[in-house]
């Protein structure tokens, strides 16, 4: 007897139902025609069985900021700079209770939508010190069973102002952050070229010294033009590959390589895939090129050429409902469906591959232990109402069951379309 049996899925390479049993919180076999009791049994119905999804660049603790019954941002705004004092304002008022309310909402959302772990940029900076951190450690905790979070030190008021920043992360890192964070658009120390390295070099040394990965929010802009030496991932891929940091980065947004003119994204590519960087697109449509009167530019990285190159490429849901994004769900199947619009990404294996890009490349760029379908993975896993990844994405698929190591924690029916249409 076993604890859970799942009959009737399928696995991604297509129409063979088989049978999944999960004991002690891991896989413990797969297959057709498998002869297995579990204590409990869920029938898949023919639908598609997933790793967990991995949420794997989110501002959890700001997200849901906004007024529930009436989503939609409180004023417009024109350039990225506004946004920055829009989240500037609005977070002063945050109290932990705010933030572990908030946080704890937007988990439970996140594990409705079938997120097993979320990687969550947390604000930590001399204004508001290790208040975000602390709620984060709180709900983390609470939520576990829910959700595994990963916690990146994320520098709202740049780094530059050291020692006194840095002695902050330093005490982060001894009460459980886990990933080294590096935004060098918000350091205001960090001017020009130079001083974007500094930035880039000072979270480096941290993370170095600390033994943790580096996670950036990197080439947020969109130049008219940009060099190869401007690019900040370039530069990131660079050190890492002088200090022997290779595999240990993630650059989010790298909007700017949009900007690059093909000579030049076709050499950062290669750069960031030499690194082992990862890189996760935001389906960032929503952010930059509001000014402009034609050919207006979205922002949205090469995601193609990226993935064409071999480099690791995931998405993420970034802001959800906060003074940056007033929209998002935390479901990585509507954010898929965005970026399949947004990089032009509409054929079945392009569909295809936008599933694995938020499950299987994402858990990579999270270097996660133990993820996958197999004998011995950790039970962590989705079942769809779909029978492919392409109708997965296509038909917003339900996620029918969501199981995290071995336990159901969330059931939900749609109704589908056909059945409205039926009904008529
Ligand atoms: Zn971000």
């Amino acid at each position: 007897m076993v604890d859970l049996v799942i009959r009737n899925g399928v696995i991604s390479d297509g129409t063979r139902r088989v049978v999944l049993a999960i004991d002690r919180g891991r896989i413990v076999g797969v297959g057709a025609d498998l002869e297995f009791e579990g204590a409990r049994v869920l029938d898949a119905d023919g639908g598609l069985i997933v790793p967990g999804f991995v949420e794997s660049h989110m501002h959890l603790d700001v997200a849901l900021m906004n007024d529930g019954k009436r989503p939609g941002r409180p004023r417009p705004f024109e350039t990225p700079a506004e946004l920055n004092r829009m989240m500037d304002e609005r977070r002063l008022a945050f109290t932990r209770e705010d933030i572990e309310q908030r946080a704890t909402r937007a988990l439970a959302l996140a594990s409705r939508h079938g997120i097993t772990t979320l990687r969550a940029q947390c604000h930590v900076d001399a204004t508001v010190g290790l208040k975000h951190l602390e709620a984060l450690l709180a709900v983390r905790q609470a939520q576990a069973e829910r959700v595994t979070v990963q916690i990146v030190c994320f520098p709202h008021q740049g780094l530059l102002d050291q020692p006194r920043t840095l002695d902050l992360y330093r005490e982060a890192f001894r009460l459980g952050a886990d990933i080294m964070g590096c935004a060098s658009n918000l350091d205001p120390r960090a001017v020009g070229v130079e001083g974007v390295r500094r930035h880039i070099d000072t979270a480096l040394e941290l993370a170095m010294a600390l033994d943790v990965d580096l996670d950036l929010h990197a080439d947020l802009g969109l130049p008219q033009q940009v060099t190869l030496d401007e690019l900040e991932t370039v530069y990131a891929a660079r050190r890492a590959l002088e200090v022997g940091y290779v595999g240990r980065m993630t650059a989010g947004h790298v909007c700017a390589l949009d900007s690059a003119g093909p000579a030049v994204a076709a050499a950062a590519i290669e750069a960031i895939h030499t690194a082992g960087m990862s890189v996760i697109s935001q389906p960032d449509l929503y952010r930059l090129g509001r000014t402009d009167q034609r050919g207006v530019r979205r922002g949205l990285t090469r995601v193609k050429a990226l993935l064409k190159a071999g480099v690791n490429v995931a998405f993420a849901s970034n802001n959800v409902r906060d003074a940056y994004r007033p929209l998002g769900n935390l479901n990585l199947l509507e954010e898929g469906l965005i970026l399949a619009y947004g990089a032009h990404m509409d054929s079945v294996a392009e569909l295809d591959t936008l599933l694995q890009m938020c499950t299987t490349n994402a858990a990579r760029a999270l270097r996660l232990e133990g993820y996958g379908l197999t004998l011995g993975d950790r039970a962590d896993l989705v079942v769809l109402d779909a029978p492919t990844p392409s109708a997965a994405l296509v038909d917003q698929a339900e996620k029918r069951f969501v199981i995290k190591e071995g336990r159901l924690v969330a059931t939900n029916r749609r109704v589908s379309e056909a059945t409205v249409l039926s009904a008529l």
